[in-house]
């Protein structure tokens, strides 16, 4: 089986739901990566509180601020995982952020939408466009052949809400600007990839599934608990290869239909 062998990784919305899974996992993992960036827009405030507990049972943690709906904090994140990182690349940029309300198309704002937007798709653009360089050197430090996410990848936490040919859930929830940015998130995983090939960069948007985290929940009873859902996501992250660069996967690692 392969394995997740990542020096340096880096997640989005890490103090809460999914990403604080992810978190929890990675650190948890034999072959530790050496550094977790565990990013959050509020690390002093209450809802990072998780997150700060687990850090201080795993010493390669670092909790880093980063609101992904604001190019200058991403920025400001990239200086601090640049010095932590001391001259080495950063292998894996897990894009989770997300955020959305389940609006339908009367009830929706353009404000709403904007917002959506800024976090969900503008975020995970300036996200590669400023941790580039990092995820450059991963790739050149690699003397693995190919793409892997142990060597430099982007992954783009996408759903299958975003499916054009579905558009799954219609009756139970419109999620008019969350289901938009999902489509444009998945367009812009596509361009990163063939922007990046050059650059041996994996890039790849994932569905997670439907998981009990308060995203999850705003729609019903999800049967998916985030355990099983990163675990699974992580063995696929572990497998994935050059061929799978721009595509579009569930958890399992099965392709989807854009
Ligand atoms: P949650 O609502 O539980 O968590 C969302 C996370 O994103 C929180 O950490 C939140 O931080 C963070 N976040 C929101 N806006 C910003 C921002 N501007 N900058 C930085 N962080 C931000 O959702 P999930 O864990 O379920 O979702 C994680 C990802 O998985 C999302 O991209 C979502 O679209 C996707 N997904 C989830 C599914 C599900 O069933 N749960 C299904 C398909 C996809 P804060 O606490 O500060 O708000």
């Amino acid at each position: 089986m392969s394995v997740l062998n990542v020096r340096s990784v880096l997640v989005t919305g890490s103090n809460r739901g999914l990403g604080l899974e992810l978190v929890r996992q990675l650190a948890g993992k034999s072959n530790w990566p050496e550094w977790i960036f565990a990013t959050c827009r509020d690390p002093e405030g209450p809802r990072a509180q998780d997150l700060k507990n687990l850090a201080a049972k795993h010493q390669q943690i670092a909790i880093i601020p980063l609101d992904t709906s604001e190019p200058s904090s991403i920025r400001a994140a990239a200086a601090r995982v640049t010095d932590h990182l001391k001259g080495a690349g950063l292998n894996l940029v897990i894009n989770n952020a997300g955020t959305g309300t389940p609006c339908n198309l009367e009830s929706e704002t353009p404000e709403e939408m904007s917002r959506v937007y800024k976090t969900n798709v503008v975020g995970p653009m300036v996200m590669s466009q400023v941790f580039l360089p990092l995820l450059r050197k991963a790739a050149q430090e690699s003397s693995q052949e190919g793409m892997s996410c142990s060597k430099a990848a982007i992954v783009n936490i996408s759903s299958k809400i975003g499916t054009i040919t579905t558009i799954l859930g219609w009756h139970v929830s419109h999620g008019l600007s969350y289901r938009c940015s999902k489509v444009a998130l998945n367009m812009l995983t596509q361009c990163q990839s063939l922007a990046y090939a050059q650059d041996k960069i994996l890039c790849i948007a994932l569905h997670p599934g439907w998981v009990q985290t308060d995203m999850g929940n705003l729609l019903g009873q999800p049967p998916l608990t985030a355990e099983l859902s990163v675990r699974e996501s992580l063995n696929t992250l572990a497998r994935l290869s050059e061929k799978d660069s721009g595509t579009f996967v569930d958890r399992a690692g099965n392709s989807l239909p854009w």
